[in-house]
């Protein structure tokens, strides 16, 4: 069968128009829009159409309205001409963005909901792809992503890290910051303040590596027995405080069998796993660099390095320090999911469900042949899995799968 009719695409584009004429009006326009870039991408065109720029934010509205974009941008940059190329755009600075995506997050998920296929010989398996096809050796793949509530929690909780680290060690306030969630796998992290704006790629740079936590060593967070002076405490602020805390819930929550997976050595091994109470109690209520008595120099590295992980955030290194990057527009439908890119308030963020707020299409249904889906949830209903059937749904529900072209519509 002709797989081209996969996705509905002119009956997808057909329901964003419906949602653009009335619902573009809830757009709001970013801070400074005259100083803005915008990209768009439309149905079924490869190419993005940007360099364009926007008086007013009813200008931005008529344009959603009038072209139905599957996916709008802005730029987190301010530039004096933004229409123009980019060598004569004239760039005045840009907001500091982050982008974290379940994509990039290791879930187990992953194992259950993700496919490929090797496109040389037709070997399937599910999870992420692998280097090389296992049966032809070569390493082009199609893959079939989903998300489910265990992605999108596991990037909400590195989001959540990101705005501590944000707020706690470079001080930015709650009012400086704006979170979005990205309408598919991820959320979207923006800090707009006269502090970032001029800051070029290096200097943004810095700023991803001390979030991520690297080179974060224990020696230079004062936990080594030359140590002289003041011990870092849990208290203490940035990393010398983190650090010491990454430390205590690693080793507090591991499981003797992740402990010995970290190939520590015999000695610090066995102390970890017989004397881990006073490991602790060192690490709470005394000098934490005692803790070296249990844990030699190399192995604290390692044991370090996989503490650090945990309380550090994984966002994605090259949007935040790419200073030209578009991002996507909050209020916008994403064109892979149908689902709303849009704000959460950072006291909201705990409670957050995107799979229930980022709905846009809330009335009606529509029959569909799905090829392959396995279960997904939309609001309080979970749907599929589905394999070569027709199927009636409501429309947030069959929009989802037509965007992820894993159906089409059957009239
Ligand atoms: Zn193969
Ligand atoms: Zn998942």
């Amino acid at each position: 069968m002709a797989e081209q009719g996969w996705g509905s695409v002119p009956y997808v584009a057909e329901q964003f128009r419906r949602f653009y004429a009335s619902r573009a009006e809830r757009v709001k326009a970013p801070p400074e829009i005259k100083q803005r870039e915008f990209g768009f991408l439309s149905f079924g065109g490869r190419s993005m159409f940007r360099h364009i720029a926007f008086d007013d934010v009813n200008q931005l509205r008529s344009h959603l309205a009038e072209n139905t974009p599957a996916h709008a941008y802005y730029s987190a940059a301010y530039y004096s001409a933004p229409e123009a190329e980019m060598e004569y755009k004239g760039w005045l600075g840009a907001d500091l963005v982050f982008d974290i995506d379940a994509d990039h997050i290791d879930t187990p998920c992953k194992a259950d909901h993700d496919r490929w296929r090797c496109r040389a010989c037709g070997e399937e398996g599910t999870g992420r792809a692998p280097e090389r096809c296992p049966s032809c050796g070569k390493a082009a793949f199609e893959e079939e992503t989903w998300l489910c509530d265990r992605c999108l929690e596991a990037a909400k909780y590195e989001a959540q890290k990101l705005l501590d680290i944000l707020i706690q060690d470079f001080g930015f306030s709650p009012g400086e910051l704006e979170v979005n969630f990205s309408g598919n796998r991820g959320y979207h992290v923006h800090v707009r303040s006269p502090h970032v704006r001029g800051l070029g790629q290096l200097a943004r740079r810095e700023i991803v590596d001390y979030i991520m936590g690297i080179g974060i060593k224990p020696e230079y967070q004062g936990l080594s027995s030359r140590m002289r002076g003041g011990p870092p405490s849990l208290l203490e602020d940035g990393w010398r405080g983190r650090s010491v805390k990454a430390l205590y819930d690693y080793i507090n929550d591991a499981t003797p069998d992740a402990i010995k997976a970290l190939k520590l050595g015999r000695a610090t091994t066995a102390n970890l796993l017989e004397h881990r109470d006073k490991i602790l109690r060192l690490l709470m209520e005394r000098h934490p660099s005692s803790i070296v008595r249990y844990v030699d120099p190399k192995a604290l590295e390692r044991l370090m390095e996989a503490a650090v992980k945990e309380q550090a955030s994984a966002i994605d290194t090259v949007v935040t320090t790419d200073v030209h990057r578009l991002i996507r527009l909050p209020n916008t439908l994403h064109g892979k999911t149908g689902w709303l890119a849009q704000t959460v308030a950072i006291d909201d963020l705990e409670d957050y469900d995107p799979l229930a707020s980022a709905i846009a299409f809330t009335d009606g249904t529509e029959r569909v042949y799905v090829r392959r889906a396995p279960r997904f949830r939309i609001g309080d209903e979970t749907y599929g899995p589905f394999e070569e059937e027709r199927v009636e749904l409501p429309l947030a529900a069959a929009l989802f799968l037509l965007c992820k072209k894993a159906a089409r519509v059957e009239r």
